[in-house]
């Protein structure tokens, strides 16, 4: 029914995730009805952000260039490293004010059964910033089955590996089950400050 041009841009913004196909066309057609610029706005900023936005080489977070934002800031202490799955996880982190370390980005949480395995994040990457140095490691992954899994994994190699590195784990308080993108800021810079040692 759609002319063939709208039809592909449903079927592009249908793939978004939360978007269905009622909510695809009303963007569609939104989109159809705005001006020229700011329709090409749209577009090249969805160029730019494929293009221009790569992995941070130290630590995996988002990066315009070859290092991002916080490993470039010299304020930021280097002998913390924050460990988080998802490079969003970090934003929620900033926005408590809390944390004035560096991160590590690990791309994900060990799961077997969705074959997950160690080697497919970014751990032996970690293993050998800790090697530089590194005071304490704090894993913050998600309060889920999977990110309790991962940091327990984490904390055992390192101790292993760096038995005087501190190994401490965001206080309880999160929702559990819920991702750290979710929780409020409050919430997040209380579990920060309330950290344990595993
Ligand atoms: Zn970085």
């Amino acid at each position: 029914m759609l002319a063939p041009p709208l039809q592909r841009l449903v079927g592009e913004l249908a793939k978004l995730p939360g978007v269905g196909q009622r909510t695809a066309q009303r963007l569609a057609f939104h989109i159809l009805r705005a001006s020229g610029e700011d329709a090409a706005a749209l577009a090249e900023a969805i160029r730019d952000v494929k293009e221009k936005i790569t992995p941070c080489e130290v630590c995996f977070n988002l990066a315009e260039g070859p290092r991002c934002a916080v490993c470039q800031d010299e304020r930021r202490d280097p002998d913390v490293i924050c460990v988080v799955e998802e490079a969003g996880d970090v934003i929620p982190i900033e926005r408590t004010h809390e944390y004035r370390g560096r991160y590590h980005v690990l791309g994900g949480a060990l799961s077997p059964i969705d074959g997950v395995e160690p080697e497919d994040l970014k751990l032996a990457q970690l293993y050998s910033r800790v090697e530089n140095g590194v005071r304490e490691v704090i894993l913050a992954t998600n309060p889920t089955t999977t990110g309790e899994a991962t940091a327990l994994h984490v904390a055992a190699a390192l101790h292993e590996r760096a038995p005087d590195i501190a190994v401490t784990r965001l206080a309880s308080g999160l929702p559990v089950g819920g991702d750290l993108e979710y929780a409020d800021e409050v919430t997040l810079g209380r579990a920060f400050a309330g950290r344990r040692a595993v």
